[in-house]
């Protein structure tokens, strides 16, 4: 997409009320009606709106959209979160009212579409709008549903009229955007699970090729471990580690199943094609002493931590374990254990946590590979 360019009009009652919007329900498409006037121009009327005052004799004009597009920018001159007079009027359709609320202005972002010499829309404006629809409603969570036109909210005003005179154009609009967000897989690639630790994660994978792409957020939560994706490189950033394969379709990301593996410490497999990715932890098995009792834990490879069954943690230091399926997460004493970890479908815990819980202070002896939690 374009950058936006910002212009910013101040605050003032005739084209930037200053007002919170007080839903997001929908887009309303428009256009300039000023015939080979560049966005930057729609963006400066708005601004040139504000030296009118309210009591002198001449008539008023309320008016701006929060963006203008043409075939070379995108302007922005109220900010996303804040209401623009674009499509108010005395009455709206019943269709409008219904979706939209009695004051669409409220609920709703404007964006002005400008018009070439001969009054019709280019079709590079036309894929810049279809840029920023998408974008807005990711960013904002928009129902996709709900691009609208200034006429279908209040029924009388023909705009954008270049769409009135041909409403297919107006089809093809919301066809370009809903391609934007949601990217066809192609029919080469395949949806496969993605197993983790022998249980499929609640997102599917991709196979594509010679490489299968899992999911990152969905293994990030499995895994316990940091998911976040960086705007800047435009790249998943899974275990601090940046993801040099990641992608995403869909508003899900995805890296290669062979980085994600070196990221977070574990084994991979995949049978190729449309066959299941299985990762595997990898851990060290060591002694974890509680009580003065003796039980088996194991290191972690993805992040050197020691982990203790907590049924077994509590059953040595005589504590009650729970467990909330809800927040999947074990308890000792009523304590929920966040570092939780689901090992062989047995619920571990992080000693240093279950030492926490239980009073307890901890050493690591290097030489016998044990944990010990003791009063001392
Ligand atoms: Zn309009």
């Amino acid at each position: 997409m374009l950058a936006i360019t910002e212009m910013m009009i101040p605050v003032n009652p005739f084209s930037r009320p200053g007002i919170k919007l007080k839903a997001r329900k929908g887009l309303v498409m428009h256009y300039t009606a000023s015939r080979g006037a560049p966005a930057v121009n729609i963006a400066k009327y708005f601004a040139g709106l504000q030296f009118q005052h309210e009591n002198d004799s001449d008539d008023d004009t309320y008016a701006s959209a929060q963006y203008s597009v043409d075939r070379k920018s995108i302007y922005r001159v109220i900010p996303d979160y804040e209401m623009a007079y674009h499509c108010g009027s005395k009455t709206y359709t019943a269709e409008a009212l219904n979706h939209l609320g009695s004051y669409p202005n409220n609920s709703t972002i404007g964006i002005e579409m400008c018009i070439e010499k001969d009054g019709s829309i280019h079709e590079e404006t036309f894929q810049n709008a279809a840029d920023l629809a998408a974008y807005l409603i990711t960013t904002y969570a928009f129902p996709e549903s709900e691009i609208w036109t200034h006429k279908g909210v209040v029924g009388w005003k023909d705009c954008p009229l270049p769409w009135v005179q041909k409403p297919s154009e107006y089809e093809r609009f919301k066809k370009e955007v809903n391609a934007r967000l949601h990217p066809v897989i192609a029919p080469s690639e395949y949806r496969i699970d993605v197993k983790y630790n022998g249980t499929a994660l609640a997102e599917k994978g991709i196979s594509r090729g010679t490489d299968s792409y899992t999911p990152l957020r969905a293994i990030a939560e499995r895994s316990r471990t940091s998911v976040n994706w960086d705007p800047k490189l435009n790249k998943g950033i899974l275990n601090s580690k940046v993801m040099d394969s990641s992608f995403v379709i869909n508003g899900v990301g995805y890296a290669k199943s062979t980085e994600v593996a070196a990221a977070l410490g574990l084994n991979v497999k995949w049978g190729g094609k449309d066959s299941a990715v299985g990762f595997d932890e990898i851990v060290h098995e060591c002694n974890v002493v509680i009580g003065g009792k003796t039980v088996k834990g194991f290191i972690r490879q993805a992040n050197s931590n020691s982990y203790v069954a907590v049924r077994d943690a509590g059953d040595a230091a005589g504590a009650t374990v729970g467990w909330d399926q809800e927040t999947l997460l074990s308890s000792l004493n009523g304590t929920a254990l966040q570092t939780t970890f689901v090992y062989q479908e047995v619920g571990y815990a992080h000693t240093r946590e279950v030492a926490a819980i239980l009073g307890l202070n901890i050493k690591w002896d290097g030489a016998t590979n044990t944990v010990k939690l003791t009063k001392e």
